[in-house]
């Protein structure tokens, strides 16, 4: 379980996250919703510490426990953020590695596996997914939408605790977005514990377990997904019929 505390993060007279206070099950998908420019992607980064908020508290499970408001030392940061695996909106793989290459890279440069073993975990997942035929290929021979799948899988690679993706699909069209949205379900469904900021409502409505609504930089909405499709308060009613 992640739980955060007050989070604070301000850009210049920009308040991004205004006191937000949230938690995120293990083995259950939570997808962050909201408007443009809500503070969603702020969020997710300040979760791996991407950005720095400058109050509040972040705790994952019983080894992770950071004060915003004190100094944070470098093996505290690493070590928070090898629970997470990101994905961009934008592939950010590797160019000059193999498919199979990127796979392993972080596995073992960052978490000393070895070569041996990260070869078979790296070979374990594009079987799994269905993409052992790219494993020579360069990211250049990829397609976007393969190319996001890579980048999934190499997050995933790392085994983290919890994947962390930042509207994944958006730079996809809708042929491609389709391909990255069922690996995602297969991952929700084999309760992996992801977080998930998305624009695709009806994708959200499928594979999200809770929701959290982020309006100018605070939650407005945090429950079960269920409820918030299907029983929406007027303020997100609009939001939806919006998004669609
Ligand atoms: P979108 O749906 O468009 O991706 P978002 O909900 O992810 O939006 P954020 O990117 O988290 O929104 O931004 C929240 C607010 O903080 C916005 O007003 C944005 O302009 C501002 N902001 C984000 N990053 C910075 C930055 N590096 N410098 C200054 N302002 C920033
Ligand atoms: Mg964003």
């Amino acid at each position: 379980m992640i739980r955060i505390n007050n989070l604070v993060q301000q850009y210049n007279d920009k308040l991004a996250l205004d006191h937000v206070s949230a938690t995120f099950p293990e083995h259950q998908t939570t997808a962050i919703l909201g408007p443009s420019g809500s503070g969603k992607s702020t969020l997710l980064r300040a979760l791996n510490l991407l950005e720095m908020p400058s109050k509040g508290t972040l705790k994952i499970g019983n080894d992770t426990a950071i004060d915003f408001g004190q100094p944070l030392t470098m093996p505290q940061i690493l070590a928070t953020r090898q629970q997470f695996g990101m994905v961009f909106q934008e592939k950010a793989l590797f160019t000059h590695l193999t498919v199979r290459k990127n796979l392993t890279e972080g596995p073992i440069k960052v978490k000393k596996m070895s070569i041996k073993h990260a070869n078979l975990t790296a070979d374990r997942l594009l079987q799994q997914f269905d993409m052992t035929d790219l494993a020579e290929r360069y990211p250049y021979q990829l397609s976007g939408g393969q190319q996001q799948r890579v980048a999934i899988l190499r997050a995933l690679a790392m085994q983290p605790k919890y994947l962390l993706l930042d509207e994944p699909t958006s730079a996809l069209d809708p042929e491609l977005e389709a391909q990255v949205l069922r690996i995602l379900r297969d991952l929700a469904s084999q309760k992996t514990s992801m977080i998930i900021v998305t624009h695709n409502m009806q994708f959200a409505k499928r594979v999200a377990d809770q929701v959290l609504f982020l309006e100018a930089g605070q939650i407005t909405y945090a429950g079960a997904a269920r409820e918030f499709f299907e029983a929406p308060k007027p303020r997100i009613q609009n939001f939806l019929s919006a998004m669609q």
